[in-house]
C-alpha cells in the first residue's frame, strides 16, 4: 500500500489540500483529527473536563470510534452516531486539542489509524502521522502557513457555516492549539526528519494542491 503522511498545524489547509490530492491520485483521504474530535465530543457530552487524564482514561472503554468512507467521503461515528458535523464546532476543536495530549487517548486511537493505512492507499493527515503513526510512509509532507493566514482561512470557513465567532477569537484559539500541540510531551507536532516542508502562505489553493500532488508523484 502507498501511504502519504501529511502533518502540520491547525488551519494550514491540510484537509482541503489532502482531500483534493487524494481524489486526483485515487487514494482515500483520512483525517485523523476527526478521531480526537470524536473523543473530545464524547467528553463534552458527558461533562468530563477535557484535561482530566484520569477521568478520560477511565471512560475510554465506553467509547467506540469508527471511520467509514461513503462515496469517498469520510464519516466519523461515535458509538454508532454520525458526529461528522458536531466535531467541527469550535468547542470540539479545543476539546480535541486537550484530549490529544493524553497518552491513553493516543494509544486508544493508534491501531485504528494503522489498520486503515495497512489496507488502503491513503493520504493521512494529522500531527504525528509521519513521526509516530506511519514512520514508514513512502511520502511525508509537513504543511504549514503563517498563523494569521491560517486563522483567516478558518475564520472564513466558520463564517460560511453561520458561526458568529470573530477573527481574533479564531486566531487566539489557533495559537493556543499550536502551542499545546507542539509542546506536549507525547507525539508533539514537528516535521519528521525525512519530511518535505511546504509553506503555503500566499499560495492559492490550486497552487498548494499542485505542489502536493507533484511532491507525491516525484517521491513515488
Ligand atoms: O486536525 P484537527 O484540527 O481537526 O485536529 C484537532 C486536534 O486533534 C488538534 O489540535 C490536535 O491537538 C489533535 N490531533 C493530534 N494528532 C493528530 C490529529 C489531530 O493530536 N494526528
Amino acid at each position: 500500500m502507498i501511504n502519504v503522511a501529511i502533518d502540520g498545524p491547525a488551519g494550514a489547509g491540510k484537509s482541503t489540500i489532502a482531500r483534493a490530492a487524494a481524489k486526483e491520485l485515487g487514494f482515500i483521504y483520512v483525517d485523523t483529527g476527526a478521531l480526537y474530535r470524536a473523543v473530545g465530543v464524547y467528553c463534552l457530552r458527558k461533562g468530563i473536563v477535557t484535561t482530566d487524564a484520569d477521568a478520560i482514561g477511565s471512560v475510554l472503554n465506553e467509547i467506540n470510534v469508527e471511520l467509514k468512507f461513503i462515496d469517498g467521503v469520510q464519516h466519523v461515528y461515535l458509538n454508532g452516531d454520525d458526529v461528522s458535523t458536531e466535531i467541527r464546532l469550535p468547542e470540539a476543536s479545543m476539546a480535541a486539542s486537550n484530549v490529544s495530549a493524553i497518552p491513553s487517548v493516543r494509544a486508544f486511537l493508534f491501531d485504528l489509524q494503522r489498520d486503515i493505512a495497512a489496507k488502503n492507499n491513503c493520504i493521512m493527515d494529522g500531527r504525528d502521522i509521519g513521526t509516530v503513526v506511519l514512520p514508514n510512509a513512502q511520502v511525508k509532507i509537513f504543511l504549514t502557513a503563517d498563523p494569521e493566514e491560517r486563522a483567516m482561512r478558518r475564520f472564513k470557513e466558520l463564517e460560511e457555516k453561520g458561526s458568529t465567532v470573530t477573527y481574533q477569537e479564531v486566531l487566539d484559539d489557533l495559537k493556543v492549539r499550536d502551542y499545546n500541540d507542539s509542546h506536549r510531551k507525547i507525539a508533539p507536532l514537528k516535521p519528521a526528519d525525512d519530511s518535505v516542508v511546504i509553506n503555503t502562505t500566499g499560495n492559492t489553493l490550486e497552487e498548494s494542491i499542485n505542489m502536493i500532488v507533484e511532491t507525491i508523484k516525484e517521491k513515488m
